[in-house]
C-alpha cells in the first residue's frame, strides 16, 4: 500500500505529466473521473440520489451529451442541504475527512466536509505551480491566510514544518509558518523580517496593503515571490508589489468548495486544473462561453467524495481564454472576474454585470475602490485616494460608470481611509445594498 507522501508523489508525477496531454487524453481522464464520482454520488449520497438521472443511466452508462441537464448546485444548497449532501461511505483510500468553514461574501457561512485524498491533491497542484516559477523548498514560507476561525496566533506563528516534496532533499531544510488572516500588516511585515521569509501566501488586496503598509513604515523588505489567492489579481497590484518587496505576484484561483482551480504559469495565464476539476464557464442559457466572453463558473472537483459538488455555482464570473504560447495544453481562463461582481439593476427592470477597467483607477487617482448601488437608481463609489492632498477627475469617472452601466444612473463618490475586507480577506469591488436590503 502506498504512503501518503508516496501517492502525493504519483500524483505530482502525473501533474508534471499532465500539462502536455493533448486534449483527448484529459477529456478522457476527466470523464473516467467524473464517471467515478457520479456512480458514488448516486449510490451513497442522498442529495444526488435523482439529480443525476439525465445523464448516469440505470445501468451505469453515461450519456456525456446531456451533462448539462444536471441541476446547478448553489451555495444555498449547501446551507439547506448539508446533511443529505454527505456521503454514507466512501471510496476506499479517500479518507479519513475533515472540514472546512468558509465565511463567503454573502454572510452565509458553510461548512464543507473534505477528504484527506482532496488535500493530498490540492497539495500536488500547489507543487506543481511552485515548480513553474522555480520556487526554493528550502527557505521560509508564510502563508499569511491562516484560518480566521482559529485562535490569535500572532506575534509568535504557527510552525507548520517542511512545505516542499518530501521526496526533494533541499525540501528539509525549507521551514513554513502561517498566521490568522486577521493578524494586523505590521506585525505581519515585521515576521516577515525577523524570520527571513521570502515567499507569502496572500491576497492580492492584501498584498498591496502590506506594501503600502511597508512604505509607511519606511523598512522595506524584500521577498522572492507571493503565491496570491483570495481575489483576482490586478495591475496595480503586480506593479506596487514588483516595487515595494521586488516581488511577482504568482495567481491562484481557488475556493474552500472547488480547491485548487487555476495556476498562473510563467507566461502569466491563468491554466485551469483540469485533472482535479472540471470547469465550465456558461451563459445565462447554460451554454458554454466561447474565449473572450464572460459567464458563470460551474466546479465540478473530481476527489471531494465526502461532499460531491457536481456542477457547482461558485458565485464567480470568469473568461474563458486563448491556448496559452507556454506549451501547456490545458485550458487556460483570460480573466477571473470574481465572485464580488454584483448585478446593478435599472427601475426599468435592466439588469447589469459589468466592471470598470483597472486603469480606470489613474482617473479616480485611487488605490482601492467599492462601487455600491444605493437606490433605484442611485450608485456611491467609494474610494481610497492614492494621495489625501490630490483630487481624481470625479467627472469623467462618472462618464465611465454611466457608459458601463446606466446612462442616467446618479453617481456620488465618498473618499475613505479604508475599505474593509471580508474575513477571508477579499475586496467587494461591486455590491448592491439596495436590493439586498430587500427593496
Ligand atoms: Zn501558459
Amino acid at each position: 500500500m502506498s504512503t501518503p507522501g508516496g501517492l502525493q508523489r504519483q500524483f505530482y508525477d502525473m501533474l508534471m505529466e499532465s500539462q502536455w496531454w493533448p486534449a483527448d487524453d484529459l477529456r478522457d481522464y476527466q470523464r473516467g473521473q467524473l464517471g467515478q464520482l457520479l456512480r458514488h454520488a448516486k449510490k451513497n449520497v442522498p442529495f444526488y440520489a435523482e439529480r443525476l438521472d439525465a445523464v448516469l443511466k440505470p445501468n451505469g452508462d453515461i450519456d456525456w451529451d446531456k451533462w448539462g441537464e444536471i441541476p446547478i448546485v448553489k451555495r444555498q444548497d449547501m446551507v439547506e442541504h448539508r446533511e443529505a449532501m454527505q456521503a454514507k461511505e466512501l471510496p476506499p483510500g479517500h479518507g479519513p475527512t475533515g472540514t472546512q468553514r468558509s465565511s463567503g461574501s454573502t454572510g452565509i457561512p458553510i461548512v464543507l466536509t473534505s477528504t484527506a485524498l482532496n488535500r493530498l491533491v490540492s497539495n500536488a497542484l500547489r507543487l506543481r505551480v511552485q515548480t513553474w516559477h522555480e520556487l526554493d523548498w528550502s527557505r521560509i514560507f508564510l502563508n499569511g491566510l491562516g484560518d480566521p476561525w482559529r485562535p490569535d496566533d500572532w506575534p509568535q506563528g504557527t510552525p507548520l514544518g517542511p512545505w516542499g516534496p518530501s521526496w526533494v532533499a533541499e525540501s528539509s531544510a525549507g521551514f513554513a509558518w502561517s498566521l490568522n488572516s486577521r493578524t494586523p500588516r505590521d506585525v505581519v511585515l515585521d515576521f516577515i523580517e525577523r524570520r527571513n521569509c521570502d515567499y507569502l501566501v496572500s491576497g492580492p488586496k492584501t498584498s498591496h496593503l502590506l506594501a503600502l503598509e511597508s512604505l509607511r513604515l519606511d523598512k522595506p523588505r524584500r521577498l522572492k515571490a507571493i503565491l496570491a489567492q483570495s481575489n483576482a489579481v490586478g495591475e496595480d497590484d503586480r506593479r506596487i508589489c514588483q516595487t515595494v518587496f521586488g516581488a511577482p505576484l504568482i495567481e491562484h484561483y481557488s475556493s474552500k468548495e472547488g480547491g485548487q482551480t487555476a495556476h498562473e504559469c510563467p507566461n502569466g495565464t491563468l491554466h485551469l486544473n483540469g485533472e482535479a476539476v472540471l470547469v465550465e464557464i456558461i451563459d445565462e442559457s447554460g451554454a458554454p462561453c466561447p474565449a473572450g466572453v464572460a459567464g458563470r463558473v460551474i466546479l465540478t472537483p473530481f476527489f471531494n467524495t465526502a461532499q460531491p459538488l457536481i456542477r457547482y455555482e461558485v458565485g464567480d464570473m470568469a473568461i474563458p481564454g486563448e491556448p496559452c504560447s507556454c506549451g501547456r495544453t490545458s485550458h487556460t481562463l483570460e480573466r477571473i472576474l470574481g465572485r464580488q461582481l454584483a448585478i446593478f439593476r435599472h427601475p426599468d427592470g435592466r439588469g447589469i454585470i459589468n466592471i470598470i477597467p483597472d486603469s480606470a483607477r489613474d482617473l479616480l487617482q485611487c488605490q482601492f475602490w467599492q462601487m455600491a448601488q444605493i437606490g433605484p437608481n442611485d450608485y456611491e463609489v467609494r474610494y481610497v485616494p492614492r494621495d489625501r492632498g490630490a483630487h481624481g477627475d470625479e467627472p469623467a469617472f462618472t462618464e465611465l460608470f454611466r457608459a458601463t452601466f446606466f446612462a442616467d444612473a446618479e453617481v456620488r463618490y465618498s473618499r475613505v481611509a479604508e475599505i474593509p475586507l471580508t474575513a477571508a480577506s477579499k475586496l467587494i469591488e461591486y455590491i448592491n445594498e439596495y436590493h439586498r436590503a430587500g427593496n
